[in-house]
């Protein structure tokens, strides 16, 4: 796993996927049903998210060895700061070193439910960069990847802001950054020209999602702060209620996405597949059948 930095600097398209720890034993089959089918395509790495308020902790640990293990994945367990002290956060980082998990992508996270506010714990961190550093400390060899806002995250005060906090990231010591997603393009180049500009030369990696209903599309986008364009909206009505068809209009959107990414330099494509084996599978079968991947 500890390739990953090597892999980063290769230059050529890495691809990853992203899980989150399922609560059930129904979705916990989805997820492993998505994790077989995929390995076929070998991604570089799959990243399985830590819920709100630390309470995936033990299930983010279970399905990151299960993936390691019995599946062959190379895993990025997600951390946050919410509701931990440093020294529950040091004991965590431990635990995923001495699992063999070589990345990890360091979060401060978000408030959990019903609160507007992040609130650190009394010992905690307040920012992911002060996780970052604390990542190094306990666990010198391991990757660390950081978010990034092409949209701006929501409670930055402007764009600027927002792209210093990257930059401190940065320096902290984080080898690569992945995108919240978004769905046009424009908005991840110039956030990268702006990045470059700031200084930041580690890879930008964005971050897409297989829009599979319009609903969900619009809540994520409306959470997090990203834009959907006219197009892509006219092109989700039309397909209505027929949930293959809004599948379908998902899936061409994020092939059209990823081709034009890669053909304009992006070091490789993260993409958020909430479990679901369909889109993903569809996706890398035709970007393999385009040449962009090597599988
Ligand atoms: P930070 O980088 O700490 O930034 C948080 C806010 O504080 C920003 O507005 C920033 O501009 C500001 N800020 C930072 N430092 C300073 C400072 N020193 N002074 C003033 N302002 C500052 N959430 C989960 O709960 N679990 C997950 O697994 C998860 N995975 C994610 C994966 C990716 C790729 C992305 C993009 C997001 C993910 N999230 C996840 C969501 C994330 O936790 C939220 O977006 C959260 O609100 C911010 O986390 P961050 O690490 O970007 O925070």
């Amino acid at each position: 796993d500890i390739s990953l930095k090597q892999r980063l600097l290769s230059g050529s398209p890495l691809f990853s996927i992203e899980f989150f720890p399922p609560k059930t034993d129904a979705s916990a089959e989805q997820l492993l049903r998505t994790a077989e089918a995929l390995k076929a395509y070998a991604p570089d790495f799959a990243s399985i998210t830590y819920g709100a308020g630390g309470s995936t902790r033990s299930r983010t640990l279970k399905y990151a060895r299960h993936l390691r293990e019995d599946y062959g994945y190379a895993v990025m367990p997600h951390l946050t700061c919410v509701g931990h002290s440093r020294d529950e956060l040091r004991g965590i980082i431990a635990e995923f070193r001495d699992a063999g998990l070589g990345q990890i992508m360091a979060l401060r996270g978000d408030p959990p439910k019903g609160e507007s506010n992040f609130k650190p714990h009394p010992d905690g961190l307040h920012y992911a960069n002060e996780l970052v550093n604390l990542i190094h400390e306990t666990y010198p060899e391991c990757t660390v990847g950081v978010a990034g806002y092409p949209e701006m995250h929501p409670e930055a005060p402007t764009a600027d802001a927002d792209l210093v906090n990257l930059k401190r990231k940065v320096d902290s010591g984080a080898h690569f950054v992945t995108t919240q997603l978004f769905f046009d393009n424009e908005k991840y180049f110039s956030f990268v020209k702006r990045a470059r500009e700031a200084g930041i030369k580690i890879p930008i990696l964005p971050g897409l999602m297989c829009i599979s209903s319009r609903e969900q599309a619009l809540r994520f986008c409306d959470m997090c702060g990203t834009t959907i364009p006219s197009e892509l909206e006219q092109r989700l009505l039309s397909a209505a209620n027929d949930a293959k068809a809004v599948e379908a209009v998902g899936t061409s959107w994020v092939f059209e996405q990823a081709r034009e990414l890669l053909d304009r330099g992006a070091p490789g494509i993260h993409l958020y597949i909430l479990n679901r084996k369909g889109p993903a599978v569809e996706l890398m079968k035709q970007l393999k059948n385009a040449g962009y991947y090597q599988a």
